[in-house]
């Protein structure tokens, strides 16, 4: 065994003495001097370097990481030490961190047999604990009057997450009681977080599953809530539930992460292959592009096409943007159903949710504790509060479904004023102090406070929900159930459709989520100064009009403007055209004229 040891900690630093970079550098000799010029407690190594190097010490890493990885540290301890001495008494310690491990299980296929071993899993992080210090190794005092010594435990290896006290003193040899001297404890930066299958992955129906993930020293807060993530790990058996004798033999496992990736580039989970971009130009071609998108949007529900189109506009969105002085607008065109039971609006909305590339589905009640923004919780096994992202935040970067968004939370109505615009969460409760990133489109459905909507009233006094969120949304539609000759059609279109009777679909689901994410990563319409001068002489009659008549209920601000922009730019991006036109301002300014009728303006 020790002979063993030896073997592959010696085969190690060979393989970071000797690989090389691309231009022939030594890479990891490098990484090396990079760890003291700046000060850094790991070493990334790329496994796939280290697998063609030597499978053997690369298999047994992953089948023995408890046993080698401290072995391996050691290596690159002492190629630092070699460097430079005073270093290693500063840091004592120097992370292996492996990338490109190839053993990728989803959360919900994670068995025993992988306890003990490394893999890579991938999600969305949706909680975190504040960062807390955890003890590897304290000092004991025997209290004793013969011995009283003072020593450090354990005495080779590092404790986890329960402190085992000695049977016998290692000093006297005689058992007794002993005191631990807190403030002699070395300590390490320890982070609880949870990670969880991404919103789009979870099965129709099914509860996402997640996984108890822990980062320590330079991995604490690495990633935030909200962020996607890869992490590369040890999948271990939570040790305090060991210890729970004569209780449970069912125990917690939890991930010990050793490399944390996050995914930046939005979208990047739709792979799109040279074969779906051909098809996707293809599609494009089309003149009435746009139409076969609306008319794609929920095909099985009859009629509501400036509903669809909304839709659509949603789905594909505006530009964001960032001003020279850093202020930012965001490009999302965040959408509004309210409307009588029974119109189809849940069914619509979710099957925006299917089709968006990076959606999360929710209620206003919110799936979680953490509901539409973001909430601190406090875990009653542990005790321990974390910080939990709620729908908003988990759709960062996508699309986030709200049905039923006037039963929202009252926290929430507070704090989704500040996603919707800046789009940020801010919270601030028991000593956690966070802002998150919330940049999701929102697409929404209501139903009216009195049971039906009243169309003699404002749709303010038909919603519950305050005028500083309505006027937040970009668009917002109403639909009456109003019984008359369109029965006859809708009957007809409802009984085709359960009689197996395919829709008229001219885009299926499948390319239209590539379609969109193709828009949405590559094109970014600029508005020409045609389209720019028709939207300023819009904005100043509607301007002028709101002024004439001051009981109109949406007031006309220069948010309608920014609304329009972005909204002329999402039919540029729907025909994926970079330059937005004179008619992309044209088809803008009809749908607002819409919106402002049907809400009691013009
Ligand atoms: P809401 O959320 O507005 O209360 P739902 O989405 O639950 O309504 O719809 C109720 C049912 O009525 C669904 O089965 C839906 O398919 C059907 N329905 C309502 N309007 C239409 C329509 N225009 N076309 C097809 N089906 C419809
Ligand atoms: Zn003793
Ligand atoms: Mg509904």
């Amino acid at each position: 065994m020790e002979t063993q040891q030896i073997d592959y900690g010696q085969r190690f630093e060979e393989f970071l003495r000797e690989a090389k970079d691309k231009d022939g550098s030594l890479k990891y000799i490098k990484q090396v001097n990079e760890i003291i010029a700046f000060r850094k407690r790991s070493l990334v190594v790329d496994f796939s370097d280290l697998y063609q190097h030597d499978e053997k010490l690369a298999s047994e890493i992953i089948n023995s990481p408890l046993e080698i990885i401290p072995i391996l540290e050691d290596r690159i301890l002492k190629l630092v030490e070699e460097q430079d001495g005073e270093f290693t008494k500063e840091i004592k310690k120097v992370h292996l961190r492996l990338n490109n491990v190839p053993r990728l299980i989803e959360l919900r296929k994670i068995r025993s047999s992988e306890i003990n071993k490394v893999v890579v899993v991938e999600g969305i992080l949706t909680k975190q604990t504040p960062l807390k210090e955890r003890a590897y190794r304290i000092v004991l005092k025997h209290v004793s009057p013969e011995c009283n010594e003072e020593f450090r435990w354990p005495e080779n290896e590092e404790m986890d997450e329960t402190i085992k006290m000695p049977s016998i003193c290692p000093v006297c040899g005689k058992p007794g009681q002993f005191d631990i001297i807190p403030q002699k404890a070395e300590l390490v930066d320890w982070q609880r977080v949870i990670i969880q299958e991404r919103p789009e992955e979870v099965p129709a129906g099914q509860i996402p599953r997640q996984l108890e993930a822990v980062f320590e020293d330079d991995l604490v807060d690495s990633a935030r809530p909200g962020d996607r993530v890869r992490f590369t790990g040890i999948l271990m058996i939570k040790q305090d539930s060991l210890l729970r004798r004569g209780s449970r033999s069912i125990f917690d496992i939890y991930l010990k992460v050793l490399n944390v990736e996050i995914s930046q580039k939005v979208l990047d989970e739709v792979e799109i292959t040279e074969e779906d971009k051909k098809r996707i130009l293809e599609i494009a071609k089309n003149p009435w592009i746009r139409e076969a998108i609306i008319s794609s949007i929920a095909p099985s529900i009859y009629d509501h096409w400036e509903i669809k189109e909304a839709i659509s506009l949603a789905l594909f969105g505006g530009v964001q943007r960032t001003m020279e002085d850093g202020t930012r607008t965001r490009g999302d065109i965040h959408v509004l159903i309210v409307g009588d039971p029974g119109t189809a609006k849940s069914q619509i909305l979710q099957f925006a949710a299917r089709v968006s590339p990076r959606s999360v589905y929710t209620t206003g009640k919110g799936a979680t504790a953490a509901g539409l923004t973001a909430a601190v919780v406090r875990e009653k096994n542990t005790g321990d509060y974390y910080l939990e992202a709620g729908a908003l935040v988990l759709a960062d970067g996508g699309v986030a479904v709200i049905d039923e968004i006037d039963k929202m939370r009252d926290e929430d109505r507070v704090a989704i004023h500040e996603a919707m615009e800046q789009q940020t969460v801010s919270i601030a409760k028991a000593g956690i102090l966070a802002k998150l990133n919330a940049r999701a489109t929102i697409i929404a459905a209501g139903n009216p406070k009195f049971g039906r909507y009243i169309q003699e009233r404002a749709v303010a006094e038909n919603i519950d929900l305050p005028p500083t969120i309505l006027s937040r949304f970009d668009l917002i539609f109403i639909l009456i159930d109003k019984p008359g000759i369109e029965d006859q059609n809708l009957a007809g279109h409802i009984l085709d459709m359960h009689s197996g009777k395919q829709a008229r679909n001219f885009i299926t689901v499948d390319d239209m989520k590539k379609y969109i994410a193709y828009a949405r990563k590559f094109i970014n319409p600029r508005l020409n100064d045609e389209a720019k001068q028709l939207l300023a002489d819009f904005y100043v009659e509607m301007r002028r009009k709101s002024s004439e008549n001051p009981s109109t209920p949406i007031l006309i601000t220069p948010r309608q403007l920014e609304a329009l922009i972005r909204i002329t730019e999402a039919y540029a991006r729907m025909a994926l055209r970079e330059e937005a036109t004179r008619e992309d301002a044209e088809r803008a300014i009809n749908i607002m004229r819409i919106f402002l009728e049907k809400v009691g303006i013009d």
